[in-house]
């Protein structure tokens, strides 16, 4: 009957201490040969391996493995390579590898772009539609053979499949889609076959497009392409496989003619089991069940699994058809908790990083395979521990539990409509037309993360480090005046990170000290843990907006995250609704929000940049995450005074899925990103017809360069052809932390002469 096997999709590249993101910087650098610099890779790759082998792990990725980003190195094995980075080398020197990546001194990297719902970015291949992929160097085989020879593992090759290569890359015409996938399939066909002839048995062929709607001729192409590749490898099994959701075509994919397909039953859940219950799992194919959380780092209940995966069990022919998966790549989540040495044990041990979750699967297939028995001992254990955080004090929090269930359906509303606070809000400010106005930080010097550093080390007493805050806060509130903004900010100084700030000051917040994961090439983040019920202890910005405040005449904008961001950025408990944990983090704000209006901040700026990002990537879910979204940052802002002026910030360009959203927000004044897409943007808001404050921006902070007056006056006005120039603001794309002082001031005179400049033409 075979066996039940355990199977991992991709492990993390980083390293249980960044060991990965050093040797490529210090390569990067100059400070590493480029011998040591292979060296050392291949050190890690190996011990990354071996790893997953020792933890018992049947079917062992390779290839997932990268330099930088699995989705370059698969463009990259084809031949893709932008114009510019063109070479007559048949091999790709790693040198041209990390240009396109990262750009050289003549060319400009590739775009880099989100990997579906994750924060993970990818290089998006650039194709022309006069592109020949042609193979490079089969860099899968040198990786599955140096896994067989070094370690005797034979290797289950992972690569992205045509189609989702396809559909991701840019820059060619659809009408050569057919004519491209054409040139592609001979050279996958090329690629699996020398797999094949080395040893392998099964390959992974990762088509996560395929849980986003597909056209007709979607579907024909993937019957087209993976006919082709059966034909021409018919003894190689591939699995297909999908992540990220359920399946959107579930009884076409499993028509296609592969071994085996591998689904999400994790975000995917519902769709897929549903799926299955309805249609059937195609009896002679393997099922790579995807139970344990690829995404999140909670420990997988493994009993509730358990009985899950028996039912899956009886939907395939026979144990060898079932595999026990993450439901993602392990990319997505930190290496392991065994370093953690500081968590409060009850959170610790309901942890489960990329390591933790492979010894899960490795039980859950034991369990299937000999007895429930034979595992009872890891069940009772895991039982225990996630009860233990279940029935801790930090979830169990009677007076937020209370405030929430308080909440009424009713969507929170200002008292009084935009137009009647508008007037209020103008008779109380007496603003210029056209009013100047940053995102909030200043430039993070390096003198800035110095004294945060001493401060931290206990270097530098508490009393030190605050004195040095209000230094740094009022040399700027001095440079603004001087500069002659209309709308001040503290400056940020006290901040390390939007979220982490907050996090550190509310309860329900924990940190790890190598929870990283990566967000795109060598730079990694930390994500928060939200693991318990948020609430809110104590003013967490007041003494430093109320002290900026004192310092001048001109208000100054109070400056939180909103619960949306602060919530996309974390790792979240999932014992709980995503509204209920947005909720918790608004009603901790709105304290806040309290708090600084009774300081007598009257501009209240709420940041959310990532509200976007966390958009559902299935249609029929968008609406309900959006309501949820806007909820909650009304619940944190819309109890103000008239005259309280509620702000907000992000920083995308991409508002036609959301600019209804925008609206429900009811701030009175947005800023956003728009120095780089002005034109796109405009239309969005005027063809929407939106009435209510808004700063387009007028500078791109991600470049070291100073817009000249004449450039942001010209954006400036492209805004005013549209916009009420009653509502019209004038600020940069986003707040200042990483530029330079030289570089930030000059910019901001600039900014202020271009709004006096079009004001006098009003
Ligand atoms: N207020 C924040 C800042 O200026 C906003 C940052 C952001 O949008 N990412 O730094
Ligand atoms: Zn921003």
């Amino acid at each position: 009957m075979g066996k039940v096997l355990s199977a991992n999709l991709g492990y993390p590249r980083i390293g249980e201490k960044r060991e990965w993101k050093r040797a490529l910087e210090a390569f990067w650098a100059g400070k590493s040969s480029k011998e040591t610099f292979l060296e050392t890779i291949k050190t890690l790759r190996l011990s990354y391996l071996k790893k997953q082998k020792d933890l018992g792990v049947d079917l062992i990725p390779i290839g997932d493995f990268s330099l930088y980003d699995h989705v370059l190195d698969t463009a990259v094995l084809f031949g893709l390579i932008p114009d510019r980075f063109q070479t007559d080398e048949k091999e790709i020197a790693l040198e041209t590898y990390f240009s396109i990546a990262r750009g050289n001194q003549d060319a400009e990297a590739s775009e880099m772009t989100k990997w579906f719902d994750t924060n993970y970015h990818y290089i998006v291949p650039e194709i022309s539609n006069d592109t020949k992929p042609h193979l490079t160097k089969n860099r899968l085989l040198d990786l599955f053979n140096e896994a067989k020879n070094e370690l005797g593992i034979v290797g289950k090759p992972v690569i992205v499949g045509p189609i989702t290569l396809l559909k991701l890359a840019k820059g060619y015409d659809s009408d050569h889609f057919d004519t491209l996938l054409d040139a592609l399939l001979p050279l996958y066909v090329q690629v699996l076959a020398e797999l094949q002839e080395a040893g392998a048995e099964w390959v992974q062929i990762d088509e996560p497009i395929l849980v986003k709607a597909q056209s007709e001729e979607d579907l024909a192409a993937f019957s087209k392409a993976y006919a082709y590749i059966k034909k021409n490898v018919p003894e190689l099994k591939l699995l297909l496989q999908t992540y990220f959701e359920a399946l959107d075509h579930y009884q076409e994919v499993t028509a296609l003619p592969v071994d085996g397909f591998g689904f999400d039953f994790v975000a995917g859940k519902a769709g897929n089991l549903a799926a299955i219950k309805t249609y059937g799992f195609p009896k002679d194919k393997v099922l790579a069940a995807g139970v344990v959380d690829g995404r999140n780092i909670w420990k997988t209940d493994l009993s509730a699994t358990f009985t899950e995966l028996q039912t899956l069990l009886s939907a395939v022919k026979d144990h060898k058809n079932l595999w026990v998966t993450p439901s993602s790549s392990l990319l997505h989540v930190p290496v392991t908790v065994s370093n953690e040495t500081e968590l409060d044990p009850v959170l610790k041990h309901a942890l489960a990083f990329a390591d933790e979750k492979l010894g899960e699967i490795v039980v859950l297939a034991k369990g299937l395979n000999e007895s429930e028995a034979a595992i009872y001992g890891a069940v009772e254990q895991n039982r225990a521990d996630l009860n233990a955080l279940q029935q801790s004090v930090h979830r169990n929090n009677a007076a937020v539990q209370a405030e929430l269930d308080q909440l009424s359906k009713e969507l929170p509303t200002r008292p009084a409509s935009f137009d009647l606070r508008q007037q209020v809000q103008a008779d109380a400010f007496q603003l210029p037309p056209l009013p100047t106005t940053t995102i909030g930080s200043f430039p993070q010097t390096k003198e800035v993360r110095q004294a945060r550093r001493n401060w931290r080390k206990g270097e530098w007493s508490d009393s030190q480090y605050d004195q040095f805050i209000k230094e740094e806060t009022k040399k700027w509130i001095d440079i603004q005046e001087e500069i002659g903004l209309d709308v001040l900010v503290h400056g940020e100084f006290e901040r390390n990170d939007m979220v982490e700030y907050f996090g550190e000051k509310l309860d329900g917040f924990a940190f790890t000290r190598f929870g990283w994961v990566q967000s795109y090439g060598s730079r990694c983040v930390k994500p928060p843990l939200i693991f318990g019920d948020v609430s809110w202890k104590e003013p967490m910005t007041v003494k430093e907006s109320a002290y900026a405040q004192s310092l001048t005449n001109k208000p100054v904008k109070g400056m939180l995250t909103g619960p949306v961001t602060i919530y996309n950025w974390s790792f979240v408990r999932n014992d709980i609704s995503q509204a209920s944990v947005f909720n918790q983090i608004a009603l901790a704000l709105k304290k806040e929000v309290h708090a600084l209006e009774e300081a007598n901040i009257r501009m209240i700026q709420v940041d959310e940049p990532a509200l976007r990002e966390g958009l559902p990537l299935k249609e029929e879910k968008k609406a309900g995450y959006l309501h949820d979204a806007v909820y909650s940052f009304r619940l944190a802002t819309t109890f103000v005074k008239n005259d309280t002026q509620i702000h907000t910030h992000m920083c995308y360009s991409e508002f036609d899925e959301i600019i209804d959203t925008i609206d429900a927000l009811d701030t009175d004044v947005i800023s956003i990103e728009a120095a780089r897409s002005h034109g796109e943007i405009i239309a969005t808001f005027e063809d929407f017809h939106y009435k209510k404050g808004i700063g387009l921006g007028v500078y791109d902070i991600h470049s070291p360069r100073i817009p000249s007056v004449a450039e942001m006056k010209s954006y400036a006005e492209r805004a005013l052809n549209v916009l009420d120039p009653k509502v019209v603001w004038i600020n940069p794309d986003c707040g200042l932390k990483t530029r330079r002082t030289e570089e930030t001031v000059p910019a901001l005179k600039n900014m202020v002469e271009a709004a006096q400049q079009v004001r006098a033409e009003l």
